[in-house]
């Protein structure tokens, strides 16, 4: 029985896609398996390597289905593998810009474009920096924002690890496997992590605390040799000799380059209509860790993704008979 082609179907040969995903995390990813289960013509964008923070996440432990737990790159392995059963095309390119016209999209990467029916954005978040003198002339140097890909380099070293939440002591667990000594600096007296991760630092002995205390300037010669760290409630300023400095003071949406095309929060987190997560564009969607949302973890991501791909079949069908 022959049908009718898809608008969509006439125009592949011109290389239009239903849908470019912009962003390989684990929203992407599953986004990706949706949308070419459905048999849209499917197109992933991914600025490095997929996975986004999953891929360097030690152990995912709350991702149904791993009661023992999962390391972020086997699991990225796994939804990635499942994708591309599907037909899931990924190519690399950093995207830098979306560009409107009436009707098509174009996904604009440093060095081409890609025409596009609908878009779904998953772009995730990145590590915030602290912004103090020091920083950035010792990244990669003894400061560092992965303990999954610098911990190794910090072999029997004293490191100290910034910030209060779930990734400062995830990853504070995770550089024991490493480090001989680890002090957690926290601006206040009372951690926002996950209780289960506070019951894990508290117990390490490689683990210990510096309360109520900011790091103001991080100082050495070719590498980091020093700190200096502030007691917000004293005021005193004192100098911490430490090998490594592994910031995680919170997280920013990657979404620069949606500024004047979709709207953004205050914070930059892309606002979508919660029910099929549709942008304040029409038929550009937002997906996992970039949107407005209340928990950002791997499963929430997957879930989003799940959304995205059926609200863009659905858009997509809508257009076709309109
Ligand atoms: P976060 O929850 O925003 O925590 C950031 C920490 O850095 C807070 O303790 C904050 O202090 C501190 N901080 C912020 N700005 C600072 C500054 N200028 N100077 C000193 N300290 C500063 O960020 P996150 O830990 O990266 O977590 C991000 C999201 O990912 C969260 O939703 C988290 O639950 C999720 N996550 C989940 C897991 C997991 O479930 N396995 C693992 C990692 C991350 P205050 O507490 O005083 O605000």
């Amino acid at each position: 029985m022959s049908r009718t082609l898809t608008k969509s179907e006439k125009n592949r040969g011109g290389e239009i896609y239903d849908v470019v995903i912009v962003g390989g995390g684990p929203a992407g990813l599953t986004a990706g398996l949706y949308a070419s289960r459905a048999r849209l013509n499917t197109l992933l964008l991914e600025g490095i390597s997929v996975g986004g923070q999953m891929m360097t996440t030690d152990i995912v432990e709350n991702y149904p289905g791993f009661p023992q737990g999962i390391s972020g790159a086997d699991l990225t392995a796994i939804m990635e593998e499942h994708a591309k059963r599907f037909g899931l095309m990924t190519e690399m390119g950093e995207v830098i810009g979306l560009e409107l016209t009436s009707g098509e999209k174009l996904v604009k990467t440093v060095d081409r474009e890609y025409r596009a029916e609908a878009i779904i954005i998953c772009t995730g978040t990145e590590y915030r920096k602290l912004g103090i003198p020091g920083e950035a002339k010792f990244t990669g140097r003894g400061v560092s924002y992965c303990a999954t890909c610098d911990g190794a380099f910090f072999k029997d070293n004293k490191i100290v690890v910034v910030g209060g939440g779930d990734s400062a002591l995830t990853e504070a667990l995770f550089l024991t496997k490493f480090a001989k000594e680890i002090t957690i600096i926290h601006r206040r007296d009372a951690l926002r992590a996950t209780k289960i991760y506070q019951e894990r630092a508290f117990s390490n002995p490689k683990i210990n605390f510096l309360w109520n205390s900011v790091v103001e300037e991080i100082k050495g010669n070719q590498t980091v040799e020093s700190i200096l760290v502030k007691n917000v409630t004293s005021g005193e300023v004192s100098e911490v000799p430490t090998e490594g400095v592994f910031m995680f003071v919170g997280i920013e949406p990657k979404t620069a380059f949606l500024r004047g095309v979709v709207e953004l929060d205050e914070s930059g987190y892309i606002l979508v209509d919660e029910n099929n997560l549709q942008t304040s564009v029409d038929g550009i969607f937002a997906a996992g860790d970039a949107r407005k949302k209340m928990l950002r973890q791997v499963a929430t991501a997957v879930g989003d993704g799940a959304t995205a791909a059926f609200a863009v079949e659905k858009y997509l069908e809508e257009r076709e008979n309109t």
